[in-house]
């Protein structure tokens, strides 16, 4: 069989970071993947030099991942469809509000054959319905997509500390034959690494997706009750009203999405807390508290062009669920975002929930 060509549509903090071990898994295994891997990049100019020169001459992505070298066979383009035209499978890691405009550009482009993975923590809220990011890639491309997603800071895999992830991936109802198509264990060598990065592979695609775009909103949470110096009992409180927020919200919008995953995987509390010991929504969330200044400020200033995800998450939750008349039944993620816009002050988290009855 011929090997699968590698596209990797994005390039910020975890783009570049997950194109890095791909990268390194398809030099490895030429019969199974073709060696060079192509990046999309938003293209940018930093101090005169284009993005994409700098990453290929200097194997640096040096605005969203500075210090540290990237394989020789992973190549920075700003051709959108150059990149995925050709892929046999599409590593899709945008910050997941650009999503829908890249699937518009991509729309008929691509391999009909082709097969998706979304690395994107996050979910599609249009008027009344939420989507998961991989339902939306299935829908506008008409390809089939599993996702990624464990407690995976980028910058400590960037430098190949240990850690693990999820992969929810199922064999897609066209499938082709285990030597013509993408398989789970093809998905698996794609990304495990095993010094590194330990994959486990499992099919609970809506569990691994929910786990992964709710964390954003709860760590913004956690470093609210940071910032207020309230100490590890009040973040450990926060933790456990966020999980449970997250398994409700998961039975009642998406009754495929296990406990066990958002529970015992790595896209699940495993994620919820490591980011919220140091995520960039943590530490955004630790700020606002800690300075009273507005959101997107804090994220301007923080992160250098990066973006934290549950503030966008936290406003399309609420617009979601204030449409189901739903909103009494997830205070802690309501509360999020009636702080984020200043209806009300982190101060006031106990107050709200001493008025709240437990979810069901
Ligand atoms: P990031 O936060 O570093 O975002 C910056 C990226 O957005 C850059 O590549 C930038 O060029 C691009 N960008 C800016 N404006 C754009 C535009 N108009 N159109 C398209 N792209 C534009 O991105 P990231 O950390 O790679 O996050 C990607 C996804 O991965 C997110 O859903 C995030 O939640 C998830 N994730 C991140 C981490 C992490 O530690 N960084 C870990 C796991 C998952
Ligand atoms: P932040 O975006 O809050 O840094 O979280 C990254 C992440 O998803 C860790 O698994």
């Amino acid at each position: 069989a011929e090997p699968f060509r590698v596209a990797v549509i994005g390039s910020g903090n975890w783009g570049t970071t997950v194109a890095k071990i791909i990268a390194e898994n398809t030099n490895e295994r030429p019969e199974e993947f073709v060696r060079d891997v192509n990046m999309w990049v938003y293209e940018e100019t930093i101090d005169g030099r284009k993005l994409t020169d700098i990453i290929n001459e200097e194997h640096e992505n040096v605005k969203y991942l500075p210090g540290v070298k990237l394989p020789k066979n992973l190549h920075a383009t700003p051709d959108l469809l150059a990149v995925a035209s050709p892929a046999d499978i599409l590593v899709f890691n945008v910050p997941h509000q650009f999503l829908s405009r890249i699937l518009t550009q991509l729309k008929g482009k691509i391999k009909p054959t082709a097969r998706a993975i979304s690395c994107l923590k996050g979910l599609n809220v249009e008027k009344n319905s939420c989507q998961l990011l991989s339902t939306q890639i299935e829908n506008e491309l008409n390809i089939h997509c599993g996702v990624l997603s464990g407690a995976n800071l980028a910058p400590e895999i960037a430098r190949e500390c240990w850690s693990e992830t999820t992969v929810a991936y199922v064999k897609p109802k066209d499938y082709r034959g285990k030597y013509d198509d993408v398989t789970p264990f093809t998905i698996k060598h794609l990304f495990h690494r095993p010094a590194y990065f330990h994959v486990q592979v499992i099919e609970d695609i809506a569990g691994a997706s929910l786990g992964g775009a709710l964390k954003n909103v709860i760590a913004l949470a956690v470093g609210f009750v940071d910032g207020l110096n309230w100490g590890d009992n009040a973040k450990g409180a926060i933790i456990r009203l966020g999980l449970r927020e997250m398994i409700h919200f998961g039975h009642t919008y998406f009754p495929g999405a296990k406990s066990y995953t958002l529970t015992c995987e790595s896209a699940g509390a495993a994620d919820l807390i490591t980011s919220c010991a140091g995520g960039r929504n943590f530490k955004v969330g630790r700020e606002i508290a800690a300075t009273g200044k507005p959101a997107e400020q804090v994220e301007a200033e923080l992160l250098n062009g990066q973006s934290a995800q549950g503030i966008i998450t936290a406003a399309e939750v609420y617009e979601f669920l204030s449409s189901k008349g739903d909103l009494d039944s997830y205070p802690l993620l309501i509360t999020v975002y009636l702080i984020l816009i200043g209806k009300r002050s982190a101060e006031c988290i106990p107050e709200y929930f001493n008025k709240t009855e437990d979810v069901k």
